[in-house]
């Protein structure tokens, strides 16, 4: 509901940026309000598995187990949690405006931390199969592919985890990758060699999505000798990497590429009192730690912007 209060700071979006950004503000005394998103709430990680390189979790953490920590560790500070869309942000002049499914809140700052979506390959048939063989997310599709080929596009630590958690399932699991090479770190790849269910389609890129009521079929293309081949597969699980979420703040904060232009070290955009922090800043590093780190950054950038005194890298 749409209150007639002047926010400290509203929170656009989830994942280990959001909430850290919101455990940081609430910590502050900033009564921050996170729109956490309808289906997008926790993020990227609320669709992994195990996350073995978080510090403090030795033995490692199911990603959804992690956001939840997060989220809870904010809420206990006192940030207001909301599983909503924001549908329209107006970013300009020192009070902000955040429309959320018709509701208008206003705020002095804002912290943007909307993350990053799969990157689809853009193929006919990519969305009709979608729900019936074409997947994003191993974790929630992996279980309906029990016995059956699994193929995984991608040759980056998403696809390897991917592969390897789908070996739990599926009769063999194909990596599609277009290079001879892989772009996952050492760890994963070896990983993913090592396991016997895992065979590797190099230099191939899926070029037709084939079936009926449900997937049945992918055709490979050989991306040196052009040669198509017909792989029969029951699942396909697209791992090629994450496009930043800007659409909302498109033409009102100034983009590096598709990423939200910040000046690094800080967290400060080219809109006066808007930070913004994990994924949708970030072409580099793209960890979960890396995006905590940068939420508590874009908090205390916050709380400086605030309370009036210098916000590192801020020209405005
Ligand atoms: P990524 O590192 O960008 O890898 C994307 C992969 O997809 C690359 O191998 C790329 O091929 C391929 N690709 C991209 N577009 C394609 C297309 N149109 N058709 C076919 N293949 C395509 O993305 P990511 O694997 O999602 O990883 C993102 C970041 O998250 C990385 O920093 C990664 O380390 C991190 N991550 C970490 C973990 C972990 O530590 N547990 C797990 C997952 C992700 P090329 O190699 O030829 O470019």
């Amino acid at each position: 509901m749409s209150d007639n209060k002047i926010h400290d700071v509203i929170i656009v979006g989830s994942g280990p940026a959001g909430y850290t950004a919101a455990i940081y503000a609430a910590r502050a005394g900033l009564k921050p309000i996170v729109f956490a998103g309808s289906f997008t709430a926790g993020g990227a990680l609320m669709n992994t598995t195990e996350i073995e390189n978080f510090p403090g979790f030795p033995d490692a953490i199911m990603g959804p187990d992690l956001m939840m920590k997060m989220q809870a560790q904010a809420e206990k500070f006192g940030a207001d949690v909301r599983m909503e869309d924001v549908t329209k942000l107006d970013l300009a002049g020192d009070v902000k405006t955040v429309e959320v499914e018709g509701e208008t809140y206003k705020t002095r700052s804002v912290i943007l931390a909307t993350g990053a979506a799969y990157r689809k390959l853009g193929l006919e048939g990519e969305d009709t199969f979608g729900g019936r063989g074409v997947s994003y997310c191993a974790t929630c599709d992996g279980f309906f592919f029990r016995d059956k080929p699994i193929a995984v596009v991608g040759g980056g630590d998403s696809a390897m985890e991917e592969a390897t958690f789908l070996t739990r399932f599926g009769s063999k699991v194909h990596v599609i990758h277009r290079r001879d090479e892989l772009r996952a770190s050492k760890v994963m790849a070896d990983r993913a060699a090592q396991d016997p269910k895992i065979e590797f389609e190099w230099n191939s890129v899926v070029k037709e999505i084939k079936g009926d009521a449900q997937l049945q079929s992918v055709i490979l293309q050989d991306t040196k000798t052009g040669e198509e081949r017909e792989l029969e597969v029951s699942g396909l699980f697209i791992a090629i990497g994450h496009d930043p979420r800007t659409e909302l703040v498109k033409g009102q904060v100034e983009l590096d590429g598709d990423y939200i232009k910040v000046n690094h070290p800080g967290t400060a955009t080219s809109m006066s009192g808007v930070f913004a922090c994990g994924d949708v800043v970030d072409s580099v590093y793209r960890q979960a730690i890396t995006a905590a780190g940068t939420g508590a950054q874009a908090a205390l950038d916050a709380q400086h912007y605030l309370e009036g005194l210098p916000v590192p890298g801020d020209l405005n």
